[in-house]
């Protein structure tokens, strides 16, 4: 991959990146010790709230919210290990067959680890 293709997709992997923490953000806080590195647990939870409908309604909002979380996390995780290739210049590289991934599909999902023969 040519030096400009490169720096094209390391555009749109740090803005992606940008994005998936901004909407992170939105449903937790960052936290290095929580596994994904974000905690959507700190919501203001009281569990001896005199409602219990309330109550549920929160953990019921919470255990969504976790899900998007680690959805969310996972993208990011991907982006960043993408960014990481193009640090080490071994982006656009096949894991599987170690040829190039095509640019199309690098297009479609820039942080692709795989050519369209490989993807999983
Ligand atoms: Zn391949």
């Amino acid at each position: 991959m040519n030096k400009r293709d490169t720096e094209k997709f390391k555009k749109k992997l740090v803005a992606e990146c940008a994005g998936l923490e901004t909407e992170l953000n939105a449903i937790g806080q960052k936290d290095p010790s929580a596994p994904g590195g974000w905690d959507v647990s700190t919501s203001d939870i009281k569990v001896d709230s005199a409602d219990e409908n309330e109550v549920a309604d929160k953990f019921e909002e919470l255990e969504e919210n976790a899900g998007i979380a680690s959805k969310l996390e996972g993208q990011l995780n991907e982006v960043k290990a993408a960014l990481d290739r193009i640090e080490k210049g071994t982006y656009g590289i096949c894991e599987t067959c170690g040829k190039a991934i095509e640019i199309e599909r690098l297009e479609a999902n820039p942080s692709a680890r795989n050519s369209i023969k490989h993807k999983h």
